[in-house]
């Protein structure tokens, strides 16, 4: 599965000139989940990620490709939560190293069930919205979780645990970006891209003639590695 792996590869490039903070996972370093959605009211907010006019960002890639990826880790570019004294524009970027997921609609069920794991972590104190248009999210966070120390590190390190949950998953990158002077515009753009190649596929498993000189897809097939092989291995079944 190598669809989204221009997108890694684009995203380490525009984030390359920024310069980053990474932990290594460590379990125990996980933030206390809440368990469910809590609602933080803004009398109890003590920041607000992506909210008023800032930016906000959010995608996830996955990818058989282990050579992208080599452990679990977390990378913070831009002041961490405790350091932030304002609303701050944000994003938060996930790549996913996996096994083999099959191709087609096995891949396509995979990479829907890990997409859907976003919407299983409840980082107490950390509540996140995810917004209309689905590359983009607003975070509240809470006085109280400033208050005991809440870091990227530690709501990163809940992510991939939960991520971790799933015995596919080989290893997981976390990405937050607070930098002001980050290309969010751009990422931006790689998150609808992202959204974009998913529909592709979903659009192809729903199944199609594989006429290219009249498919609409065209433009983006010419373009992501691995989808006319895909759709052509699919024609064959
Ligand atoms: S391979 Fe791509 S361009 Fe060709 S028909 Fe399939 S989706 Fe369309």
């Amino acid at each position: 599965m190598e669809l989204y792996n221009g997108i890694i590869k684009q995203t380490e490039e525009l984030l390359a000139g920024s310069s980053g903070i990474t932990w290594p996972y460590a379990a125990g370093g996980a933030w206390p989940d809440a368990g469910k959605n809590e609602l933080i009211m803004q009398r109890e907010s003590a920041l607000e990620l992506g909210g008023s006019g800032h930016s906000a960002v959010t995608y996830s890639c996955v990818t058989t490709d282990s050579a992208l990826l080599t452990r679990d880790e977390v990378v913070l570019y831009g002041p961490d939560i405790g350091k932030l004294k304002a609303d701050s524009h944000y994003a938060r970027i996930v790549f996913i190293t996996v096994q083999d997921i099959g191709q087609a609609d096995d891949a396509f069920d995979a990479i829907r069930r890990l997409d859907f794991v976003r919407y299983h972590i409840f980082p107490r104190g950390f509540m996140m919205r995810a917004l209309p248009d689905d590359c983009r999210e607003q975070v509240r966070i809470g006085r109280d979780a400033v208050g005991k120390g809440i870091s990227f590190r530690s709501v990163g390190f809940s992510f991939i645990k939960k991520y971790r949950e799933n015995p596919a998953v080989k290893n997981v990158r976390l990405i937050f970006v607070t930098d002001p002077k980050a290309p969010y515009g751009a990422l931006l753009n790689h998150g609808k891209r992202v959204t974009e190649i998913t529909k592709s596929l979903s659009t192809i498993l729903k199944g199609m003639p594989t006429d290219c000189a009249a498919c609409n897809l065209k433009p983006i097939c010419d373009e992501v590695e691995g989808m006319k092989a895909l759709h052509f291995s699919q024609r064959k079944k």
